[in-house]
């Protein structure tokens, strides 16, 4: 059985941090959509031209776009054994398509886990979140620095804040989870392949909690 996993959670709950962390232990790739949208804007392909006012405004990029990216992306040969998704499936449409995709290739959704973290503190930790332009490590102004404000520790890049986490945006973004996402919770609950852990705590606590949800 391959390992075939989701990280779920609202936004800012440390998803992408936490999936980085995983891969190299898994031996599986990280297959974040947010990611994959944002290299895509950035090099303006017909993705990104798609994409981008649906991003710029906090909302969700239609499904019937999202779910050929993602179905392309897990028939690359480096997701055969398994993948941890990160930001798909946000509808409960994708997790369908997901599911679908996956039963065709005689596979199946492991487990998905959710990382729980309150409102207040995701506007928090969006609000602060920076990212290195070079090599795209994650910073926190107050959680995590680096050690000289607007330089990356890795690699000396400079940081910068996304367009959609300043604050209007990240209002819209937790609104359209409320609606659009956390309904999923119930349908993978009901699917006995969901776990939930606090996503409050420092980086090492968080990831025992997510690894023993996977074991
Ligand atoms: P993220 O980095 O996961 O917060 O994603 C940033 C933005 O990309 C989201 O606010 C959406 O506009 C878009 N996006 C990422 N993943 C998806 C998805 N599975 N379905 C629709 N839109 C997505």
């Amino acid at each position: 059985m391959g390992k075939e996993l989701i990280l779920m959670g609202p936004p800012g709950a440390g998803k992408g941090t936490q999936a980085k962390r995983m891969v190299s232990a898994l031996g599986v790739p990280q297959i974040s959509t947010g990611d994959i949208l944002r290299a895509a804007v950035k090099a303006q392909t017909p993705l990104g031209v798609k994409a981008k006012g649906f991003m710029d405004r906090g909302e969700l990029v239609p499904d019937e776009v999202i779910i050929g990216v993602v179905e392309e992306r897990l028939r690359a040969e480096d997701a055969c054994g398994g993948f941890l998704l990160d930001g798909f499936p946000r509808t409960i449409a994708q997790a369908e398509a997901l599911g679908d995709c996956l039963k065709r290739n005689g596979r199946s959704i492991l487990r998905v886990v959710n990382l729980e973290v309150p409102d207040r503190d995701v506007v928090e930790r969006i609000a602060g979140r920076r990212i290195c332009k070079k090599c795209g490590a994650e910073y926190h102004v107050k959680f995590f620095p680096p050690k000289k404000a607007g330089v990356c520790d890795k690699c000396g890049g400079e940081t910068y804040q996304r367009d959609d986490d300043r604050e209007a945006v990240v209002q819209k973004r937790l609104s359209v989870y409320h609606a659009q996402t956390q309904p999923l919770l119930d349908y993978y609950k009901g699917r006995g392949l969901l776990r939930s852990v606090s996503g409050i705590g420092s980086l090492e606590e968080v990831g025992r909690r997510i690894n023993e949800a996977i074991a």
